[in-house]
C-alpha cells in the first residue's frame, strides 16, 4: 500500500517527503539530506530554459537557492498534506508567515478584520507595520453576529485563530467562513494550535492556513519558521508567491531537515502531550485553589461541543485562573520544578507563563476576572510526574 492510498496521517507522514531513487543505482537515502546550496547550476541554456518554463507553468521548478531545493520541496509537501492545501511558504518563523499571510491580499486603503483572541503580537504588525502601508486593522468578536456588524465595502481579509492564543477558544469557524465568503474576504487561519495533526482550517472551508512550525512541526525547540499554506485557489497562491518574494523570506536547508525530522513523530507527540494535557486539566479543574480551566478537550469547556464537531485531536496546552493573589500564583510558578518558565510551546518539554492580565483583557472571551492566570504546556515527562510537580507548587503557593 503506498502511503497516498493511507487515509492515516502517522502513515503518510513517515512515508511522505522522501529522497527519490537514484535512476542509476535504484537506492536512495531514508532521511532526506540537508540540501544546502544558494544557487543551482545548469548543464545547458536551454536546461535553464527549460526550468524556467516550468517554473512559469506553476511547477516547483527553482532557478536560484532563496526558495530552496528537494529538501524545502520536501517539507512543503508536508505540509501541504497536512493542512491539505495546493501550495506552500515555507518562511522563517510563525510570525512572518502571519505577516506574509495578511500582506498578501491587501494593499492601500484596505481593511482587515482580526478575532479579538488572536495571537497577541500580530497587533505588533498592525501598529509595526500595516497601519504604516495604510492597511487599517480592527478586532471583532468571533461570532457570527459581531463579524457581520464589523465588515465594511473596504473589508478584504477576515483573520482567524481557532483555538485562540492562551485561552484556548474554539471558534465556528465553518459559520464565521459562511459570513465572510457572502462578502467575498479571504479568510486566513492560525493553525499552529492543530499544526495540521488537530485541526484543519481548510477543511473547515478557510482559505489559507498559516503555522508557526517553530512549535509542534519542529517539536524539539531548536529552531525558528513557520507556513503559509493555500487551498486550491489560482489568485491566492499567486498573491503569496508574489509578496513572498518580494519580501526576500530564506530559510535554511538545516532547519528545514530538522523540521522534517520532526514531522516523522509529530502525530505521537502530539498525540501525547494532548493526553497529558487533559490529565493535567483534569487534575486542576478538581482543586480548590483553581477557579477555572481553559481546555477544549475539557466537557466543561465552551468550547468542546465546537472541538468535538471539528478538531481531530488535541494538543498539551491549557490555561487555568487561581484562587489565589498574584504573589501567590508567582510563588506557585516559581515552585514547579517540571515546567519551564518561558513562551512558546509545542516542544517535548513542560512550559509555564504566568499570563499579564493585558495580553487577555483585549478578548472578549475573557470574563475579565482579576484572579491570576497560568498557561501551561504538558510536554512528554510522565504524567504522574507533572501533577506531583503541580501538587507540590500549589502547597507551596500557599505557605504565608
Ligand atoms: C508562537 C506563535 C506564533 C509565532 O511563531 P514564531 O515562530 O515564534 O514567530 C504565531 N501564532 C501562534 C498561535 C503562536 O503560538
Amino acid at each position: 500500500m503506498s502511503q497516498s492510498s493511507s487515509r492515516h496521517l502517522d502513515t503518510k507522514l513517515a512515508h511522505l517527503g522522501l529522497a527519490e531513487f537514484d535512476p542509476q543505482t535504484g537506492a536512495a537515502p531514508v532521511a532526506m539530506p540537508a540540501m544546502r546550496s544558494s544557487t543551482v547550476r545548469f548543464r545547458s541554456l536551454e536546461d535553464l530554459d527549460r526550468a524556467q518554463a516550468a517554473q512559469a507553468a506553476g511547477e516547483r521548478r527553482p532557478a536560484y537557492g532563496r526558495g530552496g531545493l528537494d529538501t524545502h520541496a520536501a517539507l512543503e509537501q508536508v505540509f501541504c498534506e497536512l493542512e491539505q492545501g495546493q501550495y506552500c511558504a515555507l518562511v522563517p518563523s510563525g510570525m512572518a508567515a502571519v505577516a506574509l499571510g495578511i500582506t498578501a491580499f491587501v494593499q492601500h486603503g484596505d481593511h482587515v478584520l482580526v478575532t479579538d483572541s488572536a495571537y497577541a503580537p500580530v497587533r505588533l504588525y498592525d501598529s509595526g507595520l500595516a497601519k504604516r502601508l495604510g492597511i487599517e486593522i480592527t478586532y471583532v468578536a468571533p461570532d457570527v453576529a459581531s463579524v457581520r456588524a464589523a465588515i465594511r465595502p473596504n473589508t478584504k481579509v477576515l483573520y482567524m485563530e481557532s483555538p485562540g492564543s492562551l485561552l484556548m477558544q474554539m471558534l465556528d469557524v465553518p459559520a464565521l467562513v459562511a459570513v465572510a465568503k457572502e462578502h467575498n474576504l479571504v479568510t486566513v487561519a492560525d493553525n499552529t494550535w492543530g499544526s495540521g495533526y488537530a485541526y484543519r482550517p481548510l477543511d473547515l472551508g478557510v482559505d489559507v492556513s498559516v503555522i508557526a512550525a517553530t512549535k509542534y512541526v519542529a517539536g524539539h525547540s531548536d529552531l525558528m519558521m513557520g507556513a503559509v499554506v493555500v487551498g486550491d485557489h489560482a489568485a491566492l497562491i499567486s498573491a503569496v508567491k508574489r509578496t513572498n518574494y518580494a519580501l526576500g523570506y530564506s530559510v535554511s536547508a538545516d532547519d528545514v531537515w530538522l523540521a522534517l525530522r520532526g514531522v516523522r513523530t509529530l502525530s505521537i507527540r502530539m498525540r501525547e502531550s494532548a493526553a497529558n494535557g487533559l490529565k493535567l486539566a483534569e487534575f486542576l479543574s478538581a482543586q480548590a485553589e483553581v477557579e477555572r480551566v481553559f481546555h477544549p478537550a475539557l466537557p466543561s469547556d465552551p468550547g468542546h461541543a465546537l472541538w468535538k464537531r471539528d478538531a481531530t485531536g488535541s494538543n498539551g496546552m491549557l490555561a487555568f485562573s487561581l484562587n489565589l493573589s498574584a504573589e501567590q500564583a508567582r510563588r506557585f510558578v516559581n515552585a514547579l520544578t517540571l515546567f519551564g518558565i518561558g513562551y512558546s510551546w509545542g516542544g517535548f518539554e513542560s512550559l509555564v507563563q504566568y499570563v499579564e492580565p493585558e495580553l487577555v483583557n483585549t478578548h472578549s472571551y475573557w470574563n475579565h476576572s482579576t484572579k491570576p492566570l497560568i498557561r501551561l504546556h504538558a510536554g512528554l515527562e510522565h504524567p504522574d510526574d507533572l501533577i506531583a510537580d503541580l501538587t507540590h507548587a500549589l502547597a507551596i503557593a500557599k505557605t504565608a
